[in-house]
């Protein structure tokens, strides 16, 4: 028998909670256990801190991309104008124009030349004044005007 230390009373040695005022008796149980709550506490911060500066970091680079495209948005045109704009003037040096079929713009080479020039590399399949179909390689030389706006200055083709 042993006493209990909160209540006095007498209660068994194995006894790890006391019968009469209801305490946990074992030091080294309750210790663990308040250590395992700290380190759970811990864990849970440290997930918070990352939480944290994921959305920092995710806010950074979303507030990073609106400055870009709000500022930028006349003076650089995206890769998709810019091909799709090449594919319009190589359309005027076809012979059949309706039969022309362009690759995705992914399959354009983009260049961008400083002061605003740009050119475009890639390829069209159209038919040409026999009705055969012919792969024709074109680059397209072009400056940029603002607002979606370009001013062609070459096109070079060649079959
Ligand atoms: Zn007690």
């Amino acid at each position: 028998m042993k006493k209990c230390s909160f209540c006095a009373e007498e209660i068994q040695d194995e006894a790890i909670k006391c019968k009469h005022c209801g305490e946990m008796l074992n030091n080294q149980n309750s210790l663990n256990l308040t250590k395992t709550i700290e380190r759970k506490k811990m864990g849970c911060g440290s997930w918070l801190v990352l939480a944290v500066l994921l959305a920092v970091f995710i806010n950074w680079i979303t507030s990073c991309g609106n400055t870009t495209t709000t500022t930028t948005k006349s003076d650089i045109p995206d890769n998709i104008t810019i091909c799709v704009t090449a594919q319009q003037y190589v359309e005027h040096f076809l012979k059949a124009p309706g039969s022309a079929k362009f690759p995705s713009c992914h399959a354009s080479t983009i260049e961008n030349l400083g002061n605003k020039k740009y050119r475009v590399t890639s390829y069209v399949d159209s038919q040409n004044s026999f009705g055969a179909l012919l792969r024709l390689n074109y680059t397209v030389l072009m400056e940029y005007k603002g607002n979606d706006r370009f001013q062609l200055i070459d096109v070079n083709t060649n079959e």
